[in-house]
């Protein structure tokens, strides 16, 4: 039999496709607020907004006759014919969002418009008004949204944890305050202030509010134009970036859009500022014709299509390029060159056999100098450790063959005579252009790449650390402060216990600011700060506790940025670098999978002499 579906179930089916999650409410509620005209805007959740949800605006409020139609589906004040759909400027506009948040929770409102001397409050349970009578309140509108998908229990079992669901509002919460920098907001997150903005409209001061990040006020300003098309915002100087493109937020038209063509833009206008895999900060803002551009492709309207992508392309670049010729950005860039150094496409971070021996052999061809042939790469070791022993070294003086596919790890050798390479008969007798170590035996030249070197002692301590019972900590006098985004905060609980495994004593030090109170022995100050530094920013994206495959894969990540290449290294920290070389399980590769050491064979020397 075919019946029409009651009210209230027809309102909870709809419900499910606007309101998915607590953010969802959030979204709805406050994009209400905005279109309301409110100036000041306060957020409040517990739980991840999963029991408690506030949205309080000073705005024009709902008159005492039209609040309950409000929650009426398709009931809008914001458009009257279909005439208005293509005149839209509102951000809401269907009508549908609070009939749906109230189908599937307890909603009450009050509000208040500043012509009438009473305001007036709602109490609605699924949908069904409970009671609709006058109250005392100022001017605005004040939602409360509790007891989320408590008649739709199948919903509530999709939720995220609490923090996960509150990392999400935060997130939202700090893109729409950038947005809307002449609106005061506040957000308040089980009792506490996460950030409160000051509403005045100035960019760079909400940016700091929002973030707190103190870096942060060295970003630089771009305002640019090209046709119908401008871009304005905040980037960083080559010398801030970050390994991962997190920290580039996009707005187009006043939407926050995730988008390819703007990412293509900012990395053209780096070009040869920032080495391959940093990203900098970015808060771009740009405005175009509406009529070429196309929001709807997804749901959530996070993606956006532009039909001049190429136009678009070169705004971004031409814009990021002119902010970055101020001379000040370009004297920073150089006083710190050393944090951008050495990162390298994430696909070439695995430990990889296979590409190393397929970058051999180590045969000139037909007696031709090739600089690249000539050199040789120490056989890295599949497996960290045990085989070490076994690490052969071919005879100089023969060709050797490699039975090697591409796609099989099995290395078949065809033997000359071997034997294992030999640590002490290392002798080094300096370093290159600060970079490279140069050693030799009795019939091999050795570069060792310095930083690359470091970098395997340095992980494979702190991976000894994770994985020992007794922490090697030292306390440190002044404590190291840091600030870190309040999305990656709300997460701590998740990524906290990994550090302390390491070795950090850190704690929560108020707002966004984490101290740290003891480091891991092996480590200085500032290679314990940049360490943490990369590893809160990996961590954003989440560290499971029990997943070592990901935290192995971040404490390589945030191993490259504490260790400095290009210092000038003494002879003893010379020797004493090669002898926590050969203490590493693994010392011919630093954790990315690059080398260490290149060999250069004196065969190979006398062959590019011609002497043979
Ligand atoms: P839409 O925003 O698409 O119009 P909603 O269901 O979100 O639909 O809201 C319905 C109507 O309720 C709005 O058109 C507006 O008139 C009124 N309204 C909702 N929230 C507010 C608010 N915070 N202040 C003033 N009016 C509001
Ligand atoms: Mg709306």
């Amino acid at each position: 039999m075919i019946k029409v579906l009651d009210k209230s179930v027809a309102d909870k089916i709809a419900a499910g496709e606007v309101i998915e999650r607590p953010v969802s409410i959030v979204k709805e509620l406050v994009e209400n607020s905005i279109d309301s005209g409110a100036d000041s805007i306060v957020v409040e959740i517990k739980k991840g907004g999963k029991s408690y949800i506030r949205v309080t605006d000073n705005g024009s409020g709902i008159p005492a006759d039209q609040a309950e139609t409000a929650f009426l589906r398709h009931a809008t004040s914001k458009i009257n014919t279909a005439k208005d759909l293509n005149a839209i400027e509102t951000l809401g506009f269907r009508g549908e969002a609070l009939a749906s948040i109230a189908a599937v929770t307890h909603t009450e409102l009050v509000t208040k418009t500043a012509d009438s001397t009473t305001g007036t409050r709602i109490l609605i349970h699924g949908s069904e008004v409970l009671s609709n009578g006058k109250t005392g309140c100022p001017d605005g509108t004040t939602f409360i949204i509790t007891d989320l998908f408590y008649n739709t229990p199948a919903r509530l079992k999709f939720l995220k944890s609490d923090s996960a669901e509150s990392s999400l509002i935060i997130d939202f919460m700090s893109m729409i305050a950038l947005a809307f920098p002449k609106i005061r907001f506040r957000l308040i997150n089980n009792g506490n202030i996460v950030f409160s903005s000051n509403g005045k409209g100035n960019l760079l001061s909400t940016i700091l509010s929002v973030y707190k990040i103190g870096e942060y006020k060295d970003l630089v300003p771009v305002n640019y134009s090209f046709g119908e098309n401008t871009v304005t915002g905040y980037i960083s100087k080559p010398s801030l970036s970050r390994p991962s493109r997190r920290n580039q937020v996009f707005f187009v038209n006043g939407r926050v859009v995730n988008s390819k063509v703007i990412e293509k833009g900012v990395t053209e206008g780096y070009r040869e500022r920032l080495f391959e895999g940093r990203h900098p900060i970015c808060f771009l803002f740009i405005q175009t014709n509406p009529a070429r551009l196309d929001v709807n492709i997804h749901p959530n309207k996070k993606e956006v299509r532009f039909d001049n992508e190429s136009e678009i392309v070169s705004l971004i670049s031409e814009g990021v390029k002119e902010a970055l010729a101020d001379d000040s950005a370009v004297i920073e860039a150089k006083a710190a060159p050393f944090r951008n150094v050495e990162y390298i496409r994430p696909e070439e971070t695995q430990v990889d056999i296979k590409n190393i021996l397929s970058s051999k052999p180590a045969r000139v061809a037909e007696n031709t100098v090739q600089e690249d042939a000539a050199a040789e790469i120490l056989p890295a070791q599949p497996d960290h450790g045990q085989k070490r022993e076994q690490a052969q070294e071919p005879e100089c003086e023969q060709v050797h063959e490699h039975a090697v596919t591409r796609d099989s790890v099995e290395i078949t050798i065809k033997e000359p005579a071997y034997k294992p390479f030999d640590f002490d008969m290392l002798r080094p007798t300096g370093a290159i252009f600060n970079t490279y170590i140069t050693a030799v035996d009795e019939k091999c030249f050795y570069l060792i790449d310095q930083h690359a070197a470091h970098e395997r002692v340095f992980y494979e301590k702190l991976v000894g650390e994770y994985m020992a019972e007794d922490k090697l900590k030292q306390p440190i006098l002044t404590p190291i402060i840091l600030e870190a985004d309040p999305s990656v905060m709300v997460l701590m609980d998740e990524w906290v216990e990994s550090l302390e495994r390491m070795g950090f004593d850190i704690s929560e030090f108020g707002g966004n600011s984490l101290i740290i109170r003891e480091i891991p022995t092996f480590m200085t100050m500032s290679e314990a700060e940049d360490f943490l530094k990369e590893y809160l920013d990996g961590a954003a994206d989440g560290v499971k506790k029990p997943n070592t495959v990901v935290i192995d894969k971040l404490i390589t990540k945030s191993c490259k940025a504490a260790v400095k290449a290009h210092d000038h290294l003494s002879m003893d920290e010379i020797n004493s670098l090669l002898n926590q070389l050969k203490a590493c399980r693994n010392p011919f590769s630093c954790p990315h999978g690059r080398p260490t050491f290149i060999r250069f064979t004196m065969y190979e020397i006398e062959k590019m002499f011609k002497r043979v």
